[in-house]
């Protein structure tokens, strides 16, 4: 039984972090504190809490304390593998989530309408991480000809099964339309865009849209006339997109769409993050609402590596700890209709990070094979999900091996 179980008036805790930074933007809490857990959820978190009624105990002195990190662009999905690609797309959610920091991830369209029972019964019922989807506008999500064929966009099946597993899915997502077929009818410009658009309206959620403008299809229109408030664009410092004049200074329309409530969203991958867009509309006042990685097996080793390392880049831009944290809690928990995510509330579930912030000097790779120094880090030290510690290869939660006892298990008695 757990100490939180027990009939006392006194407050109990099953986990206590003692001494760490935290930060938790959505309760406007920057200082040291303390974060009692107990039966899987935020108890209070405090100054000084008494650690006598607390089951366990973990000193993050020197520690910054997080909720836990929300990557609303990943791929977590694994379909068949396409010809000539023998690794297939997706990475396996917990070898690179709780390692981050990261407890809830969301598949961007690697599954379409016909695949979403099947992503939900081989993945996301079994990982540890918390996973939600976008279901692609492509029936067959991201197999086949790779959302480049009208024919296979369906507004109805999308947002009927949208519908039907609200737990699950949080919106429709549009991506990789860049070809250009001016003899096929049905290829018109903005096929894709509109198509998810109206299985949005469908079923009331968000579009997140992968896009290519085209001179037909001009940026500054998907986000001042297509996008609706609270639709994502994500990738948006990839180098096609027209963020920044000639001048160095970041367009006006930016300002404009983000005033009109559009969400932008980092989704780094393997080629959408440029520093040289990046870091200038960061100095011109223009920063992400959301931080994500795009992670899949063309990103990881390449260009993204992790949510941590896409944090820190963020971060020598020279956007606040603070502010970086915000843009990977409590915004994407928003962005995506998940509120009770993202903070340290009472009551809220018990999904924890610990960073260690270094100092010192260090390199950040960018998909324009361009670099960023920069003097700050995060390194994840532990991760909690759901009140459970799921990540500490450091130790913190453990015992000096000299105060260990003699055996932790016995032959006898495995
Ligand atoms: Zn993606």
């Amino acid at each position: 039984m757990s100490s939180a179980q027990s009939h006392s008036l006194v407050p109990s805790y099953d986990l206590l972090l003692k001494g760490g930074h935290v930060i938790d933007p959505k309760n406007h809490i920057d200082r040291i504190c303390d974060v009692a857990i107990a039966s899987n959820a935020i108890a209070t978190v405090a100054p000084d809490i008494d650690p006598a009624p607390a089951t366990k105990v973990i000193d993050v002195t020197d520690h910054i304390v997080t909720p836990g990190i929300v990557d609303i662009h990943v791929h977590v999905y694994h379909t068949r593998a396409p010809e000539g690609d023998p690794e297939g797309l997706s990475v396996l959610a917990d070898a690179h989530s709780f390692r981050s920091g990261v407890t809830t991830m969301v598949d961007t369209g690697t599954a379409g309408a016909r695949h979403l029972r099947h992503f939900k019964q081989t993945v996301i019922d079994r990982a540890k991480t918390r996973i939600f989807a976008y279901v692609n506008i492509v029936d067959q999500g991201m197999q086949g000809d790779f959302e480049q064929d009208p024919r296979t966009f369906d507004p109805e099946l999308a947002a009927s099964m949208v519908l039907a597993y609200p737990d699950i899915c949080v919106g429709i997502k549009t991506a990789h339309y860049w070809t250009h077929r001016p003899w096929d009818d049905l290829h018109t410009p903005w096929a894709a865009v509109d198509q998810a658009i109206r299985a949005a309206e469908m079923c009331q959620k968000p579009v997140m849209y992968d896009f290519w403008p085209r001179p037909e299809r001009p940026y500054p229109d998907l986000i001042l006339k297509k996008a609706r408030p609270g639709d994502i664009h994500t990738h948006v410092f990839a180098q096609q997109f027209p963020i920044i004049d000639d001048d160095g200074h970041v367009y006006r329309y930016m300002f404009e769409a983000q005033a009109r409530g559009v969400i932008f969203d980092l989704g780094h991958g393997a080629g959408s993050f440029w520093f040289r867009n990046g870091a200038r509309a960061i100095a011109g006042g223009f920063v992400p609402d959301s931080i994500s990685t795009d992670l899949h097996t063309h990103s990881m080793n390449s260009t993204v590596g992790d949510m941590q390392t896409t944090m820190s880049k963020v971060l020598n831009m020279g956007v606040s700890l603070q502010e970086v944290i915000k843009r990977s809690t409590i915004n994407p928990a928003n962005e995506i209709g998940h509120p009770e995510l993202g903070h340290l509330s009472a009551g809220a579930g018990a999904d924890v990070a610990v960073f260690k912030l270094h100092t010192g000097q260090f390199g950040f790779i960018d998909c324009g094979r361009a670099k960023l120094t920069g003097d700050k880090k995060l390194e994840c030290a532990l991760t909690i999900r759901n009140g459970e510690i799921v990540y500490d290869l450091g130790g913190l939660s453990a015992p000096e091996w000299m105060q260990a006892p003699p055996a932790y298990w016995s032959v006898r008695n495995p």
